[in-house]
């Protein structure tokens, strides 16, 4: 079947870069871009009406966990006070007994409700990491039903992290538990790379560069290079991560990757925040951009999650100045990746101190070609003869947006998820006129919201504290 989209401004590749064509027309057959330009004169089975609208490439998430929100929003309330810089402790290290109250990932309710989340906001391509680690059976036929691209494989690490009841962190070493990770990855690697019509492919996630071992990195690397498959790891997430990776190694987080040879352009760095240089580390020696930008390996920045917490990298431009590649991501929540490519932009101007910094043409790079090229994929994040017919549709005629002169910096300077109209992936229409078409919206909700108050409830269970949420996580304004 041909679908022409007609009207708006059609971002196409030129093969080098994106180009914006006024009025222009995107064609697809089946799962495929077959023609971007001013028109196109054969006959097609099915017209779609952009009038008004940006139609880019879907978007692509390179860093993102699903689950339930309200999990997340323990994990991001800027005034939890034992979360300050220290990210997914606060939230992943529960008490040794509560371990087992504290995740409420399932695939029925928070791990669909994310990927909705996502989809609606214009991602058609996802890095989930660690999603199918509970069920995945069930979780890739969750993720086939929606129909949204997904890259993922479960999470593993040396490491389990506890609170003790006076709210002092413990690690738990183990080599087994390493290892026995690794294994049930590529066990997942070989049983679903490819599956859902090749909508689900895997990835190695080793946890973090501080809670595993360097010779499970190199049994990770190696493992990735046998499959054939590409790896991410959480790296320079936090100052407790620097220091612990400097006290054991006397290098920093990025320092031991390239030593033990991790680093290559098949490798994405998460985050990677705190270099060498970076105002929070105060240790002027070395130079983790260069050894990055020298290795090849991509980063995948999500900046509102380190905003929440007073933290900006440092920076987006003088990342990509360096030569590396760098993918956006949502990280928690919300996943709104369009607000995603705003943060990147004006935080990088703040930090830079340059007015000019942040361009919106690199932000729309990041979350386009710059994602494609962190999984090695030039049929995605472009819309071009041959590539994936994986389209994003966003209204750009309201009032909120006032006259529009330059789509994409529009774009980035007012639009958010909420604004999204149309997401096909694989030429299937999955989001029509900003409604999810696989799922009842409302009745997902429900279940959400019924969830979330399990979850709230279950606090004093698993919190080093034994408080409640409220004392936990106090109201902005007293609730009756
Ligand atoms: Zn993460």
């Amino acid at each position: 079947m041909k679908t022409l989209i007609q009207g708006g401004y059609a971002v196409g590749f030129n093969g080098k870069e994106h180009e914006v064509i006024k009025d222009g027309v995107v064609v697809f057959e089946n799962d495929r871009v077959v023609h971007v330009g001013k028109q196109f004169a054969d006959p097609v089975d099915r017209r779609i009406d952009a009038k008004g609208c940006l139609v880019s490439p879907g978007f692509i998430d390179t860093h993102f966990h699903s689950g339930s929100n309200a999990g997340d929003y323990l994990l991001n309330e800027p005034d939890k006070p034992d979360f300050f810089a220290s990210n997914y402790l606060a939230h992943g290290a529960p008490t040794r007994e509560g371990g087992k109250q504290a995740h409420l990932k399932d695939v029925d309710v928070g791990q669909r409700f994310s990927l909705v989340h996502l989809l609606k906001s214009g991602v058609t391509t996802t890095l989930e990491i660690g999603g199918p680690g509970g069920d995945p059976e069930r979780y890739v036929e969750m993720v086939g039903a929606l129909g949204i691209r997904c890259y993922t494989g479960p999470s593993y690490k040396n490491v389990d992290f506890f609170h003790d009841r006076e709210g002092r962190l413990e690690y738990d070493w183990s080599d087994e538990r390493g290892s026995a990770g690794l294994k049930g990855a590529v066990d997942f690697v070989k049983r679903y790379h490819g599956a859902c019509g090749g909508r689900v492919q895997t990835m190695l996630f080793p946890g973090h560069v501080d809670t595993c071992t360097p010779e499970l990195l190199k049994e990770t690397r190696k493992a990735a290079k046998e499959l054939g498959v590409r790896v991410q790891i959480h790296a320079a997430i936090n100052l407790i991560e620097f220091h612990a990776v400097m006290r054991r190694y006397r290098l920093t987080p990025v320092e031991l990757l390239g030593k033990i040879g991790f680093l290559d352009p098949e490798v994405s760095l998460s985050h990677c925040v705190f270099l060498t240089g970076h105002s929070w580390t105060a240790y002027p020696y070395g130079d983790d951009l260069k050894r990055i930008t020298d290795s090849g390996a991509s980063v995948a920045h999500s900046p509102l999650k380190y905003l929440k917490i007073g933290v900006a990298m440092e920076s987006f431009d003088r990342y990509l100045k360096a030569g590396i590649n760098v993918g956006i991501g949502t990280d928690t929540f919300p996943k709104d990746i369009i607000s995603e490519m705003r943060y990147a932009a004006l935080v990088s101007r703040l930090v830079d101190k340059s007015f000019i910094a942040g361009h919106p043409r690199d932000v729309f790079n990041a979350a386009t070609v710059g994602g494609a090229r962190l999984i090695g994929r030039d049929d995605l994040g472009r819309l071009q003869k041959g590539a994936k017919a994986d389209i994003t549709i966003i209204n750009l005629r309201d009032i909120a947006f006032g006259a529009v002169r330059d789509p994409i910096k529009a774009l980035v300077e007012t639009a958010a998820g909420r604004d999204v109209r149309t997401v096909i992936v694989d030429g299937e229409i999955l989001v029509d006129q900003g409604t999810c078409l696989r799922v009842n919206e409302d009745e997902l909700i429900e279940k959400l919201q019924a969830r979330a108050e399990e979850i709230w409830a279950g606090v004093p269970k698993w919190h080093w504290t034994g408080k409640g949420v409220d004392e936990v996580l106090p109201p902005a304004f007293k609730m009756k």
